[in-house]
């Protein structure tokens, strides 16, 4: 097995630093390439963990690699270091600018440069997203490789009728990539669960492209969502969740209370949050008694009653 590390210069910051992306390259024989992404948001700070874990894992030998592995740790470096979703210097959300621009906004810069460098010449692509600092998610994109989808081996699956333009699997379809994007983790809480969690759907995926040695796990029952609500409130307060950490995956009836936001100066209760759907599945939600801004991601429910149940694999 070889390793190479590549830096590839983006632009000169302000004070004096490199931007560049550091992209890593394991060769272990003439099987698929498959490119691993994450921190393509700043604070979905789980993925680079899990990479991190993974390279440890085939530099130690305890995984057996049957093709190429290029890794891309931290996709926006400056929101990385910011903790924020989005680039501190132009506010922009890298996964929404994809193709970038050589010539546009630092972040446009920073997406030509993943597209130009790491969005080529593979096989299969993963991209690792989570909650945020606050949020923690659980459920995995199911659009252009539903067996790879399948195999991370989440409960819930969505496929979006409009997907978001501009963002790297945008890429990966204009250049028939077959892609998974993983939404699973973030927020201070439970990460060792979702750090190991992460790992071992993604050596499932690994493992299903031939990738890395072994025969896949089959895919357990899943829930395929069609219908996602984004729930953000209007009352910016103190967040009192009604919902934690292990509810995510989980079905509620509807009205449901989720969460109530009271105001910190009046003590007055500003906002009620419960589920939409009569049979809502919770798929996003805050574990912390913590103020919230008004318009920020707080909850998301997906439908049950429009979700299909996908039989367990063989
Ligand atoms: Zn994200």
């Amino acid at each position: 097995m070889e390793h190479s590390v590549e830096r590839v210069p983006v632009a000169t910051m302000v004070n004096g630093s490199e931007l560049a992306l550091t992209i890593h390259t394991f060769r272990g024989g003439d099987g698929p390439v498959v490119g691993l992404s994450a921190a393509i948001h700043g604070d979905e700070t789980i993925g680079p963990e899990v990479l991190r874990r993974l390279a440890a894992l085939l530099e130690r030998s305890e995984v057996e690699l049957r093709g190429t592995l290029r890794m891309l740790p931290v996709g926006n470096p400056l929101a990385y270091e910011a903790n924020t979703r989005n680039t501190p210097t132009d506010h922009v959300n890298l996964n929404r600018v994809f193709p970038g621009d050589p010539n546009g906004w630092v972040t446009e810069q920073l997406a030509a440069k993943i597209a130009k460098h790491f969005l080529t010449d593979l096989d299969a692509y993963v991209d690792f997203h989570a909650g945020g600092a606050y949020p923690v998610v659980d459920y995995v994109y199911l659009t252009s490789a539903p067996e790879l989808s399948r195999a991370f081996g989440t409960r819930l699956l969505y496929r979006p009728k409009d997907p978001y333009p501009g963002t790297t699997a945008t890429i990966a379809d204009e250049r028939g990539i077959p892609s998974v994007t993983v939404e699973l983790g973030g927020g201070l809480f439970h990460e060792e669960e979702y750090a190991t969690r992460n790992l071992d759907g993604l050596r499932n995926v690994l493992r299903h492209v031939g990738v890395l040695a072994g025969d896949a796990t089959p895919a357990p029952e899943q829930i395929l969502m069609h219908d996602l609500a984004v729930i953000r409130p209007h009352h910016g307060g103190i967040l009192v969740p009604q919902v934690r950490v292990p509810d995510l995956a989980r079905e509620v009836e509807g009205g449901t209370v989720l969460g109530r936001i009271y105001s910190p100066y009046t003590f007055e209760l500003l906002e009620t949050i419960t589920a939409p759907f009569a049979r809502s599945l919770l798929v996003l939600l805050r574990d912390n008694l913590a103020p919230i801004h008004p318009g920020s991601y707080m909850y998301m429910v997906g439908d049950a009653a429009t979700a299909e149940t996908l039989p367990a694999g063989t």
